[in-house]
């Protein structure tokens, strides 16, 4: 079983002091934690002194996104490079307010991915559904488009190299978590699409996260199931109490 992974998504929230604040107090709740992976991913304004604050402890950083291109004429954008030289090694891909708010594709995913990937960063791939889609039984297959989308033509070494997160739409920022047994099916399957993408060995190594409305009185039953392999959190992951909870059990 792979190491679990507990990353904490900050999303539009915190300026420089209250990310600090929250950094230095994960830092001090995480010491001498070795059994898991624990990554926040604040705001692109906070990086530099979120990784400041971490440099030297076991917590990783990550952003929330990032340009396919290393640099030129794309005002806005932030790029694989840039978030390494700040001392990132992790970044979300894909989340799915990207997709939606923001009109992101798979094919703008993969690129996304393939460029995080180039500049050493590990990327953490979301995907899910929305309701209206699980309402209407096509689960499996919106999930397998996105993940041969973006995954699709990736050597097992590449794929080594990534994380998957299965975030359901409808669970997001709702409170309506998924049942564990929703979670392990469609982690199952993701595994299986995995496999058909590379070999057992690969698709066993790489973490499959589940997330959307965790906490930390709904993490445990999730995590007992064989294909979740951590979580990705937003809302409780604002609170260092509630997200220390998560990441320690
Ligand atoms: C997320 O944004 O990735 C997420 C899972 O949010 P929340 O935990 O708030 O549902």
């Amino acid at each position: 079983m792979p190491r679990p992974l507990f990353a904490g998504n900050w999303k539009l929230n915190l300026l420089r002091a209250g990310a600090v604040d929250l950094a230095g107090a994960l830092r001090k709740g995480l010491e001498g934690e070795k059994n898991v992976d624990v990554v926040v991913c604040p705001p692109y304004t906070a990086l530099a002194a979120v990784t400041e604050v971490l440099k030297g402890s076991a917590i990783g950083v990550g952003g929330q996104d990032l340009y396919w291109q290393d640099s030129g004429a794309f005002t806005g954008e932030v790029s694989g490079p840039m978030l390494a030289d700040l001392g990132c090694r992790w970044v979300i891909v894909g989340h799915s307010e990207r997709r939606s708010y923001f009109g992101e594709t798979d094919e703008a995913v993969g690129k996304k991915l393939r460029a995080a990937q180039k500049a050493g960063l590990e990327p953490i791939v979301c995907v899910g559904e929305r309701l209206d889609e699980r309402e209407r039984g096509v689960t499996k297959e919106v999930v397998g488009r996105q993940l041969d989308g973006a995954l699709g033509g990736l050597t097992k070494d590449e794929l080594r190299k990534l994380t998957v997160a299965y975030e359901p739409v409808w669970a997001i920022g709702t409170g309506k978590v998924a049942t564990p047994e929703q979670a392990q099916e469609v982690h199952a399957f993701i595994r299986e699409r995995l496999l058909k993408l590379s070999d057992a060995a690969t698709a066993r190594e790489v973490r499959v996260l589940y997330g959307g409305s965790v906490t930390p009185e709904n993490v445990r039953g999730l995590m007992e199931k064989p294909d979740v392999n951590g979580a990705l959190v937003g809302g409780a992951s604002l609170k260092a109490d509630s997200f220390l909870k998560i990441a320690r059990g």
